[in-house]
């Protein structure tokens, strides 16, 4: 195995307050390959007394200050670029391509786009006539937790801690323990980027240990996650009554409605991405996709001829597709989805099983990208996420009816329109009931803009003003005349 992962806490990295290791797998292969900290409250106790101590300092250190060790900071990652890429890989069995091509690149560029968005953000002044001028102080609140998921691990991870530092405050974060190295290798280069100790904590370990200890933290007035529909609730439950501020971005079952009219190249190629992206596991995949009737025999046909030609492989291979999902207990978690789907009528029209590769690899979870039809609208494969490489065709008759299924679901992430027609697509898009609304396009990111889920996905909203409006406490000040 290899040296162990550390717990980053007032600028030292070290091992748990308990002693205690856990073990992080290499999804490819099935190996356990490195230990990381089992930490408790103690750690996080320790970390947030470091991010206390060492916020004065850092706020006081001011806009320009903090931009240029985050941009130092994300150069950093930059210059490691290739490093960050393999071991994003590895811990999480995506291809490395993908990993090249988004993940880590996207990590530098939330560091970039929040440190230089500091520098522009402005508050709000309201003018009363004659009487009085009231303007918008925005400050700081101290110590912002921060708690991210396994499927884009550096990508989520410092979505949160850059617009948090950014704004002034100091971070207590816990990266998924199932993908904790790149979380880990960000924090051997804090020192050098100039980050005082204290200002960034990085505390690994479980989620009902170490996350919990964060979000039940007396000290700790903001909690920023990213996970699943029911960890989001079970954080809810506890920080709502310490009035804690909350941003939750959490689960989804997004629709991708297919028109009639569209382009059906484009849609089709981009169909084949949203579905299978990540092998499923992004929030924002489309996994069921609703073809309008005279066209669904023609998209089917198509749509699986594509989808069994992606290579299923080893991540490092060029040629690779899907990599291998996350964990064992994810795999056997889609498994058992695609089994039920069976059992309530559904046809796998490709894929459905565990793909045993060769060699090395003959112990790694892979699993065939599949594609299923013919299921109830209120079966579970439709209804809850499965957040793997599985999507489900339903055939729908007219807007109204797209329109009903795509809102069926208890989430309302993000969906996808393909259509030529303007004012359909506008028209679809304002009864859609979803943060995210793509037309004729997915994963199509603007940082600017607001991201965030409604129902059951999420309370709140990231990115850009939004996130450093969520970072800061606003204070009216008004001043009579
Ligand atoms: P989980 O909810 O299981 O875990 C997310 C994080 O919360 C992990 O760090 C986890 O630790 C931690 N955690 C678990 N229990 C608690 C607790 N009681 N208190 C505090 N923290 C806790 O999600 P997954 O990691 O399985 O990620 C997949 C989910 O994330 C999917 O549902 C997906 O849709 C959602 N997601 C949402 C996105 C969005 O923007 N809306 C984007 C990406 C993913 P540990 O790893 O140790 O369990």
């Amino acid at each position: 195995m290899e040296s162990p992962i550390l717990n980053f806490i007032n600028g030292q990295l070290q091992a748990a307050a308990s002693g205690q290791w856990l073990v992080s797998h290499a999804p490819a292969t099935g190996e356990a390959y490195v230990q990381l900290p089992d930490s408790d409250e103690r750690d996080v106790e320790q970390a947030v007394v470091a991010a206390h101590a060492a916020f004065p300092a850092w706020n006081a250190l001011g806009r320009e200050g903090r931009s240029d060790r985050l941009m130092k900071l994300a150069a950093l990652i930059e210059r490691d670029l290739e490093k960050f890429v393999a071991a994003e890989s590895r811990d999480n069995g995506k291809p490395l391509s993908l990993a090249r091509r988004v993940d880590i690149p996207r990590a530098i560029s939330n560091f970039r786009f929040f440190a230089t968005g500091i520098l522009h953000f402005a508050s709000e002044s309201h003018m009363m006539d004659d009487v009085a001028v009231n303007y918008t102080d925005r400050q700081p609140f101290g110590v912002a937790g921060c708690i991210s998921p396994w499927n884009l691990p550096l990508y989520l991870f410092t979505w949160k801690i850059a617009p948090a530092l950014a704004a002034g405050n100091c971070v207590v974060a816990k990266p998924s323990e199932v993908t904790p190295m790149t979380a880990y290798m960000l924090s051997a280069l804090c020192n050098e980027a100039g980050l005082p100790p204290g200002v960034l904590n990085i505390v690994h370990g479980l989620g009902p240990k170490v996350g919990s200890a964060i979000v039940s933290h007396p000290r700790i007035p903001a909690i920023s996650f990213t996970g699943g529909t029911k960890t989001g609730a079970e954080i809810a439950r506890v920080a709502a009554p310490m009035f804690k501020k909350l941003s939750l971005e959490l689960g989804g079952k997004n629709p991708v409605l297919v028109f009639a009219d569209c382009d059906f190249e484009d849609m089709l190629k981009t169909t084949v991405r949203s579905s299978f992206t990540n092998q499923g596991q992004i929030c924002l995949c489309g996994s069921r996709i609703l073809i309008e009737r005279s066209l669904y025999p023609r998209f089917r046909d198509a749509f699986v001829a594509r989808v069994k030609a992606l290579r299923v492989g080893d991540p490092n291979d060029a040629a690779t597709d899907v990599g291998a999902v996350v964990s064992e207990p994810h795999m056997e978690k889609v498994l058992a989805y695609i089994a039920g789907a069976k059992k309530d009528g559904g046809t796998v029209l490709c894929g459905g099983e565990r793909v045993k590769l060769a060699g090395a690899l003959a112990n790694g979870w892979y699993i065939a990208p599949t594609v299923i039809e013919g299921l109830d609208n209120n079966c579970s494969a439709i209804q809850e996420e499965i957040f793997g490489p599985v999507v489900t065709l339903q055939p729908f008759d007219d807007e109204a009816d797209a329109l009903r299924l795509a809102n069926s679901t208890p989430y309302g992430l993000a969906s996808v329109i393909w259509t030529n027609d303007l004012k359909r697509a506008h028209r679809v898009a304002r009864e859609l009931k979803a943060g995210i609304i793509w037309i004729n396009c997915w994963m199509v990111r603007d940082l600017r803009t607001p991201f965030g889920g409604v129902k059951q996905s999420g309370v709140g909203r990231e990115g850009g003003w939004e996130a450093l409006r969520f970072f800061t406490e606003a204070k009216n000040v008004c001043v009579r005349l």
